[in-house]
C-alpha cells in the first residue's frame, strides 16, 4: 500500500466510522449473533493473495458489524461508559502512525516527556494532592497503565516489596519466603473483580470484607480483621478502597481507612475507575474526601472521560516502591540519562508501552477542562432525569443513592419481577442494562454511558422499560385471573367431587410460586 492509497483507505474509513458514530442509534444496541456465527462468514484459511482495501473495508459492515456490541451507542447502559471522542480517536491513529515504543526516555524522548506532562495536566485537573505529581518536589508521579486492573495489581506488588524490606530490617532472621508468606490484602466485598484477581496473580491473600449498609468499607471493619491476622501471626500490606463501587458507585470510607492504613505501614490503593473523572467538577470532590491519605491513586480516563480504552492514569507517591519492585536491567536498556526523567517501563509490567498520551493530549486540548467538565456535568444531569422519572412511577424504587451516573433501580416485590424485566430488555436488543444485588435483592443497574446520550435517549430506554414492565405485570393479571377461575373450579370439585379425585385436578392446575407473589398494581 502505498502513501496515495493509504490516504484514500485513511478517508474513506473515517467517513465511515463517522457515519457510523452518528448513525448508532438506528442499530440495535446487541447483536443478534449465535457463537461461532463468524466461522459461517470467513474463509478458513488467510488469503493467499492480497486484497483491494475496498473489499475487506465493505466486509467491516458485512461481517464484523453484525457482532458487535455497540458500546457507544446512546442505548448502551451497561458496566460503566467506555471512553470514546474523535479526538481520542485521532490521537490513537497518530499514536499507531508513529508506532515507538517508549519503555525509556531514550526509546522515544517525547512518548516519555508527554506522558509526565499530560499526567500532571490531568492530577492538577481533579486537584489531587502535590505529593502525586512529577512536577512536585518529591518522588510522586503519574504514569498511564493499559487498565485499573493493572493498576491494583502493580501497586500490590510495590506494597509487596516495601513491606518485606521493612519486615527484613525488623527481623533479620526472617527470609523472603517467610515474609511474603504472611502478607495480607483487603479490600471491600463490593470491590471490582479485578481486586480479587490482583490478589491471585500477585499470590497475597486478599480479604474481601463486608461494606455496611451503603456498600461501603467501613474503618472499624478493616481494623478488626487486621488485629484478628496480627493475632494469627499475619502481617497487613495493602487495602484497596474502592470510588465508585461497580455495583451501586458506593464510596468506600477513606477518610475512616487512610489514617489506618498510615499508622499500620499499610499501603492504601485507591481504585476510582470510574468516579474518578468526578474530581474534574468540584462540586463532586465532596464524594470522595481523604485522598490525602492514600499511597497510589488510579482512574480511567478511558471509562468516563472522553478518551478511548485503553488509558487508565495511575498516581503513586513515591515511585521508588514500584521501580524497586519492578526493576530488571540490561545493558541494552542504559541510556545515562535514567536520573532525568521517568523510565516507564520500571513502573508497568510489560516492557514495551504505547505512546497512550497522545490521545489523552489531544482530549484534555481539544475540550479543555470546561469541555470535559460540561461532559460529566451531562452525564449526571441525564442520570438525575432518569432517577426522577423511576420515582414517578410507584411500581419501581430507586435502590443506592444517586450520585453521579448510575442510577440503581427495581420493581417493587419479588425479585422475579426485575429478573424478567432484564430478561426481556436484553431479548428485545433496544437497550442494554445489567443487573446488580444490592442486599439480597437484584437490581438494574442503567448507567448514562455514550458521549452522544441525551434526554431523549433517556425517554427512550424509560420507555423500553415501562412498556416491558406493563406486559409482566398484564400476564401476571392474566395467570391470576385464570387463577381465580380455577379456584371457583376447585370449589366446585371439593363440593360435587369424592375426596380422592381432588389431588389429580389440584396438580393439573399449575399453581406457580410468581404468581402467588404477583404485586398489586396501583
Ligand atoms: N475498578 C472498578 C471500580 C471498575 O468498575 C472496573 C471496571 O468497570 C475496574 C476496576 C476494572 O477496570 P479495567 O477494565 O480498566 O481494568
Amino acid at each position: 500500500m502505498d502513501a496515495k492509497e493509504f490516504c484514500e483507505f485513511g478517508k474513506a474509513t473515517l467517513e465511515y466510522m463517522a457515519d457510523y458514530t452518528e448513525n448508532l442509534r438506528d442499530r440495535n444496541v446487541l447483536p443478534s449473533v449465535k457463537p461461532g456465527y463468524l466461522n459461517e462468514l470467513l474463509p478458513r484459511e488467510a488469503p493467499i493473495k492480497g486484497e483491494s482495501w475496498k473489499e475487506v473495508l465493505k466486509d467491516v459492515e458485512r461481517v464484523i458489524m453484525p457482532g458487535v456490541s455497540h458500546w457507544n451507542s446512546p442505548h448502551f447502559h451497561a458496566y460503566f461508559p467506555t471512553g470514546n471522542s474523535y479526538p481520542a480517536i485521532i490521537g490513537e491513529i497518530v499514536s499507531a502512525g508513529i508506532g515507538c515504543i517508549g519503555f525509556s526516555w531514550m526509546s522515544s524522548p517525547a512518548c516519555t516527556e508527554l506522558e509526565v506532562i499530560t499526567m500532571n495536566w490531568l492530577g492538577k485537573m481533579l486537584n489531587l494532592p502535590e505529593e502525586f505529581l512529577n512536577c512536585s518536589e518529591g518522588p510522586g508521579g503519574g504514569v498511564i497503565q493499559g487498565s485499573a486492573s493493572e493498576a491494583t495489581l502493580i501497586c500490590l506488588l510495590a506494597a509487596k516489596e516495601r513491606t518485606t524490606r521493612r519486615l527484613k530490617e525488623e527481623h533479620p532472621d526472617w527470609n523472603d519466603a517467610t515474609i511474603k508468606s504472611k502478607l495480607v490484602a483487603y479490600a471491600s466485598d463490593q470491590s471490582n473483580s479485578s481486586v480479587e484477581k490482583a490478589g491471585l496473580l500477585g499470590s497475597m491473600t486478599m480479604r474481601l470484607l463486608p461494606a455496611d449498609e451503603k456498600c461501603r468499607l467501613r474503618g472499624s471493619t478493616l481494623l478488626e480483621a487486621m488485629r484478628k491476622d496480627e493475632e494469627a501471626g499475619l502481617v497487613p500490606c495493602y487495602v484497596v478502597a474502592t470510588l465508585g463501587t461497580t455495583g451501586t458507585c458506593a464510596y468506600d470510607c477513606l477518610d475512616e481507612l487512610g489514617p489506618i492504613c498510615n499508622e499500620n505501614n499499610v499501603w492504601l490503593h485507591v481504585d476510582a475507575a470510574y468516579a474518578g473523572a468526578a474530581l474534574a467538577c468540584p462540586e463532586f470532590r465532596h464524594l470522595m474526601p481523604g485522598i490525602k491519605f492514600a499511597d497510589s491513586f488510579s482512574f480511567n480516563p478511558h471509562k468516563w472521560m472522553l478518551v478511548n480504552f485503553d488509558c487508565s492514569a495511575l498516581w503513586v507517591k513515591n515511585s521508588r516502591y514500584l521501580i524497586d519492585a519492578a526493576n530488571v536491567d540490561r545493558v541494552y536498556l542504559a541510556h545515562g540519562h535514567e536520573d532525568k526523567a521517568p523510565d516507564y517501563r520500571h513502573w508497568q509490567i510489560p516492557l514495551g508501552r504505547r505512546f497512550r498520551s497522545l490521545k489523552l493530549w489531544f482530549v484534555m486540548r481539544i475540550y479543555g477542562v470546561e469541555g470535559i467538565q460540561k461532559y460529566i456535568r451531562g452525564s449526571v444531569k441525564l442520570a438525575r432525569y432518569f432517577e426522577n422519572l423511576v420515582r414517578y412511577d410507584n411500581r419501581f424504587e430507586i435502590v443506592a443513592d444517586v450520585t453521579l451516573g448510575l442510577v440503581c433501580f427495581r420493581i417493587k416485590g419479588d425479585n422475579s419481577l426485575t429478573n424478567e424485566l432484564l430478561e426481556r430488555l436484553t431479548a428485545r436488543r433496544q437497550i442494554y442494562v445489567i443487573p446488580a444485588t444490592y442486599m439480597g435483592k437484584t437490581i438494574v443497574r442503567f448507567v448514562v454511558c455514550s458521549q452522544n446520550c441525551e434526554e431523549k435517549d433517556v425517554e427512550f430506554a424509560w420507555n423500553e422499560i415501562t412498556t416491558q414492565t406493563t406486559e409482566i405485570f398484564k400476564s401476571q393479571i392474566e395467570a391470576s385471573a385464570v387463577l381465580e377461575d380455577r379456584s371457583i373450579e376447585i370449589r366446585t370439585i371439593i363440593t360435587e367431587k369424592p375426596l380422592e379425585n381432588l389431588t389429580d385436578k389440584l396438580l393439573d392446575l399449575e399453581i406457580t410460586s410468581s404468581v402467588k407473589n404477583s404485586p398489586t398494581i396501583s
